[in-house]
């Protein structure tokens, strides 16, 4: 089973993606930890991904794409994965249709939590407190450029996948553990 979790940043996809790892075998592959990853790894291309990632910009679709048409061939991911924070943007969405043709695999849900953008900003506040500040991309300024870039960016993709068939919304607003329960209805049965 093969599925993106898609919503907006703070909406909880991360949460989610553990929890559906353990339960169905999958592997979550989260970008925003992968560019962290090569961040903290000192490299030069890690310098120039801090900075755009600092600013809450999209790195380039390039990239990640890369990235991930990399990470999705390995042997982990045989039997399903999770894709959390990819596709970003039109262009990464048809990018990763052709890396699944030419694997002979498909998608089976986009899972979307659907979220108040005002109460978002609140809970990433939070998470940033109890993080002790760890995300440089969490201060709520860059938190509002966030949400700007995903409404005018990210949001688009949602149309291209609903074309598909393949959209499943859920109140994202709910409790962890109900959002969870949502999740696992629509996989369990379809
Ligand atoms: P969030 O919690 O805000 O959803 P992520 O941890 O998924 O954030 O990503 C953090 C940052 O990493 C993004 O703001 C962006 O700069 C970069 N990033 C992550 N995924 C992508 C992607 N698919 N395309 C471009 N940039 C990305």
């Amino acid at each position: 089973m093969n599925l993106i979790i898609f919503g907006p940043p703070g909406a909880g996809k991360g949460t989610q993606a553990v929890r559906l790892e353990d339960k169905y075998g999958l592997k979550q592959l989260a970008t925003g930890d992968m560019l962290r990853a090569e961040v903290a790894s000192g490299s030069e291309l890690g310098q120039k991904l801090k900075d755009i990632m600092d600013s809450g910009q999209l790195v380039s679709d390039d990239i990640i794409v890369e990235i991930i048409a990399e990470r999705i061939s390995k042997a982990d991911c045989e039997n399903g994965f999770i894709l959390d924070g990819f596709p970003r943007t039109v262009p990464q969405a048809e990018a990763l249709d052709d890396m699944l043709k030419n694997m002979k695999r498909d998608l089976d849900h986009v899972i979307v939590l659907d979220v108040d953008q005002d109460i978002l900003i609140d809970r990433i506040i939070q998470r940033n407190k109890e993080t002790g500040g760890s995300r440089a991309d969490d201060t709520p300024e860059t938190l509002k450029k966030r949400l700007d870039v995903y409404n005018e960016q990210t949001a688009p993709v949602l149309p291209y996948f609903e074309s598909k068939g393949l959209l499943r919304n859920i109140d994202g607003m709910a409790s962890i553990d109900d959002v969870t329960a949502a999740i696992e209805a629509i996989l369990d049965i379809k």
